[in-house]
């Protein structure tokens, strides 16, 4: 007999920053979309969970810097492999090139969860697909993918015994007041000549006040995982869009302030929430939000607005 699904409350990152950017797109993604993902669903939850697997360019363009960075990593530790810049950016191309086919020819309504789905595409937005606006997205992953190749990470990491590597970009979890925590640092290894435990977090958009606490997040979960002091873990931001790169200060009082916030996301979450015990919401209890500057960029617009005149929504034969 398979096993039943059953939606557990859990915090991320991105489940806070959804939290606060629209409540109704919160419950789109965290509660309406339950079951979306078998034919007999009612089509809300099915347009529901489709959505929520959709990707920005620039989501898309972050995605493919990453993996291509993880499995580079992963060779160089598992068969010595050279990181080599040509090498990483021909990959990239290649993933660009498929998920473009992908997105355009609508492998996503049989495969929401593994086909590539840019929002730019379902929702007909020109402007973002012109050609210098495409181009300029591939640059920029190449960019990414050159600054890392030749910045200083392959030589240290090449000098790691694969045992000194704690985790390459693999989804984890820790427990906080009874709730589950997930993570999934881009990089953490205990660095050969201070012992440290490093946790570098690659990014290719700006800056942002929430990276501190991603990376607080990271090492509150290095001790509750690995038992790691925060006095010997480095946290570091890699911005490989500029080569910017910024250590972040993960001190005691800085894991509590983090772990303090995490509770009180937590918190607000649940109680939005109808029977938080059951982990049961209702849309009325989610509303609109009032700032509609958001919903050009909310991949739930569908949702909110209707399927009629939706490029993605006609070619799915969603009904209007
Ligand atoms: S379209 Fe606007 S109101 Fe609707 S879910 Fe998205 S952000 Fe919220």
């Amino acid at each position: 007999m398979g096993r039943a699904f059953v939606n557990r409350f859990s915090w991320s990152n991105s489940r806070a920053k959804l939290f606060s950017r629209c409540l109704r797109a919160y419950w789109w993604r965290y509660y309406g979309h339950w079951g979306g993902w078998s034919y007999s669903a009612d089509v809300d939850a099915r347009v529901a969970y489709r959505l929520g697997k959709m990707d920005s360019l620039a989501t898309w363009a972050g995605s493919i810097v990453h993996d291509t960075i993880q499995e580079a990593i992963e060779e160089l530790r598992d068969r010595g492999t050279a990181i080599n810049a040509d090498h990483l950016q021909g990959r990239a191309r290649e993933k660009l090139r498929q998920g473009w086919v992908e997105s355009k020819s609508g492998a996503w309504i049989r495969r929401p969860k593994h086909a590539i789905n840019l929002r730019e595409h379902y929702f007909g937005d020109g402007e973002a697909l012109s050609r210098p606006a495409t181009d300029t997205t591939a640059a920029k992953v190449y960019g990414c993918l050159l600054r890392f190749s030749t910045g200083p990470y392959p030589k240290l990491l090449k000098r790691l015994r694969p045992e000194d590597f704690r985790n390459v970009e693999r989804l984890d979890s820790m427990e906080i007041d009874g709730s589950t925590v997930y993570v999934k640092p881009d990089l953490a290894f205990y660095h050969p000549d201070d012992g440290l435990l490093w946790l570098i977090d690659w990014k290719t958009g700006r800056p942002r006040l929430e990276d501190d606490l991603q990376l607080a997040t990271y090492a509150l979960f290095a001790k509750a995982k690995w038992g790691v002091e925060p006095s010997r873990v480095r946290g570091v931001l890699s911005y490989l869009a500029s080569g910017e790169e910024r250590q972040v200060e993960l001190s005691t009082d800085a894991l509590h302030a983090a772990r303090e916030s995490i509770r009180a996301s937590m918190q607000a979450m649940k109680t939005a929430l109808r029977e938080p015990d059951e982990n049961m919401g209702l849309q009325q209890d989610f509303p609109q939000t009032d700032d509609k500057s958001r919903c050009s960029s909310c991949n739930f617009r569908q949702l909110c607005t209707g399927s009629e005149g939706i490029p993605g929504a006609i070619l799915a034969g969603d009904p209007l």
